[in-house]
């Protein structure tokens, strides 16, 4: 199963098109996309009978799949090579932070450039589907209702300022969370452990990876997660970037004002976002 959202509702994304799942359902289930993770087998159940779209899905429209989750949990260093290029040593346990949920963004949003060194980072993202408290290693994929495409927006001199790192502040800039373009059910995966991931900008490739080499692979992060915290229907977890970051260059690169960055995972599909000042955004007439 497939599902996203447009215009802040919950849909069923087919192969050719979506469902409006509050009315192909007779409000069975809600509208809101949050409380699809809540009753999450019982929608695939659901589901598999629905097979006539209503409308077009198109990632352009979509918004965030996962819009109010309770907690987002992101994973530093999770890849060997992009501990290297950041200088650090692998980490012998997760290394855990938050990215605040207002920085949660659509797959095709634009991203208002604030200052400073503003770096990409492809990252698969868990979609918790049942709670979990203290949960084993080998039960850990049954706590996933679904995976998607995120990036961790990330901006390095805010991240690198004082004494200790503040990776939760400088990863959590307005639309630095972009998820999408839909959240795809663990069971439509044939190896959800080695997944492609990447992303290139301006159409240059800057990231390339498998998710086999997670040093700590999904199931070991819910594990790891559960036995801190309580982890509820719809927790986002952000798994780690592989190398490839801009930071990690000589000399480092980072984002500027008109780059067009896009990131794709295998068996679940690509997000986009456009970099703009925020004098442009203003002309625009929108608002953050
Ligand atoms: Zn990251």
């Amino acid at each position: 199963m497939r599902i996203g959202s447009i215009d802040g509702r919950l849909k069923l994304v087919l192969a050719d098109g979506c469902v409006d799942v509050e009315r192909a359902s007779n409000a069975r289930f809600s509208a809101d996309p949050q409380q699809a993770f809540a009753r999450f087998e019982e929608l695939r159940d659901w589901a598999g009978a629905v097979t006539s779209p209503d409308a077009p899905f198109a990632a352009e429209r979509a918004d965030c799949p996962v819009p109010n989750p309770r907690q987002v949990f992101a994973i530093g260093l999770n890849y060997s090579d992009h501990a290297a290029e950041s200088g650090l040593a692998k980490p012998d346990a997760p290394v855990v932070f938050t990215k605040f949920q207002s920085s949660l963004a659509g797959p095709d949003e634009d991203v208002v450039l604030p200052q400073g060194s503003v770096d990409w980072e492809v990252e698969l993202v868990v979609i918790v589907g049942k709670r979990a408290d203290s949960v084993d290693v080998s039960k850990g994929w049954d706590h996933v209702a679904g995976l998607t495409v995120g990036q961790d927006l990330s901006e390095r001199d805010l991240q690198r300022s004082g004494p200790a790192p503040q990776f939760g502040l400088a990863k959590s800039h307005h639309g630095f969370a972009p998820l999408g373009p839909c959240v795809v059910s663990v069971d439509e995966f044939q190896a959800p452990d080695d997944l492609a991931l990447g992303c290139k900008v301006n159409d240059v490739v800057m990231q390339q990876g498998r998710t086999r080499e997670l040093i700590f692979p999904v199931p070991e992060l819910i594990s790891y997660l559960s036995h801190v915290v309580t982890l509820y229907p719809g927790d986002v977890i952000f798994t780690g970037t592989p190398a490839g970051v801009g930071m990690g260059r000589t000399p480092p690169v980072y984002l500027q004002v008109g780059d067009v960055l896009e990131s794709w995972i295998e068996g679940i599909g690509t997000i986009t976002q456009r970099f703009i000042d925020a004098d442009s955004r203003a002309r625009a007439g929108r608002s953050t």
